[in-house]
């Protein structure tokens, strides 16, 4: 750790909409209760008009445990039923109307991984940098359904520690998928975990670890490799179980390196968000880390960082994001070359003795390094 002085100049610092500008109005929303059928038994269920049909229909999940794509709603809406993006507000339900929902629960079937719901990670070249894009992101943070989402993540969050977090420590919250290895020939098993790691991993986890408490946020995918279906037996439920394994294997967890990971979340602690892009309507996933907040007041935007591949799963804390280049092809020589976890040891060391990170811009990482004194081209 170097005593440096923060060399960050103001300059390379862009204007962004200030968090102060995000609504704490909170006026009580209005609720629509439904009664619906499914399968010769009556449900009850309520929806906020800021809810968008996508929640509608994630509630009827809940209740039935029908996927959302094999949900057929009928008698809801005249016609066909709008897109999931479409406020709840604009059907003009009236109170107490009945529908019937038609449908077959998910079993214990093995999933085709072909009707994932959730393929974030694959479909890369969507990602929208939001850092760049603060007014995209204090619309998020002003929608009142958003802002409930986060509150009811918050009450259905449940975090097993794997050890202790320690006093006056800042929190790195570190993506999983392509940002420290690479989930394709981890999931499809084509190779073993530590072939899949990114150089240096653990090392840069060891450097920063006397710094920072270390939360792993990561959202498993399969992908469709025919010749290796058997390895589809896999369900939301055990993917932590199965991850664990493969991090134990790979010495993440359990060994005796000089890092410990602290928790970790999975994709139930994130949700989805609707904006426009291009005109057209958008949705993804977003890691909100007002949950972990929430949860760990000692925690907040002046010493939390989330590095993930993916900018979009930081559109809630857009100023808390730094977005790393995507790490695949495991065991090929560029990726053998990839040096990215070195130079982000670097910044995260520097960074370290900043009291307050909302002074900061994690955008201008790679300039910021550059500025250090030390050791050309790490
Ligand atoms: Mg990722």
């Amino acid at each position: 750790m170097s005593s440096e002085p923060l060399v960050i100049p103001r300059d390379i610092i862009p204007d962004v909409a200030e968090a102060d500008n995000v609504s704490t109005d909170d006026t009580p929303e209005h609720w629509t209760t439904l009664k619906f059928t499914w399968s010769g038994k009556t449900f009850e269920l309520s929806v906020a008009d800021t809810d968008r049909v996508y929640d509608l229909k994630t509630a009827l999940r809940d209740l039935t445990n029908v996927p959302l794509e094999r949900q057929k709603i009928l008698g809801l809406v005249k016609g066909k039923l709008p897109e999931d993006q479409v406020l709840i507000a604009d059907l003009r339900l009236p109170a107490g109307k009945k529908f019937t929902l038609v449908g077959t629960p998910e079993g214990d079937e093995i999933k085709d991984p072909s009707r994932l719901e959730n393929l974030p990670d694959i479909v890369n070249d969507l990602d929208i940098d939001f850092t760049e894009d603060p007014a995209a992101s204090l619309a998020y943070l002003n929608d009142q359904r958003n802002r409930r989402k986060v509150k009811e993540a918050t009450e259905k969050l449940k975090i097993d520690m794997i050890a202790p977090l320690r006093e006056g420590k800042k929190l790195l919250v570190l993506d999983i998928d392509y940002t420290i290895l690479d989930t394709r020939p981890l999931t499809s098993g084509l190779l073993p975990p530590d072939m899949c790691a990114r150089p240096g991993l653990h090392e840069f986890l060891e450097a920063v670890y006397p710094y920072y408490d270390i939360c792993i946020w990561f959202v498993v995918v399969f992908l469709p490799v025919p010749h290796l279906r058997h390895h589809y037996a896999f369900r939301s439920q055990t993917g932590w179980m199965w991850l664990e394994t493969k991090l134990v294997e790979l010495g993440m967890i359990g060994s005796s390196r000089n890092y410990q990971i602290s928790f970790v979340l999975d994709k139930t602690c994130m949700f989805t968000v609707f904006s426009q892009r291009n005109g057209k309507p958008w949705s993804h996933f977003v890691k909100p880390l007002q949950i972990i907040w929430n949860h760990f007041p000692q925690f907040d935007a002046s010493n939390t960082i989330h590095i993930d591949d993916l900018s979009r799963n930081f559109a809630l804390n857009p100023r808390e994001g730094l977005k790393i280049p995507a790490f695949r092809n495991a065991q090929t020589p560029e990726a053998m070359a990839d040096r990215e976890l070195r130079k982000l040891t670097r910044y995260l060391l520097h960074i370290a003795q900043v009291s307050d990170f909302r002074t900061i811009m994690h955008k201008n990482w790679k300039q910021v390094i550059k500025l250090l004194p030390g050791r050309p081209g790490v």
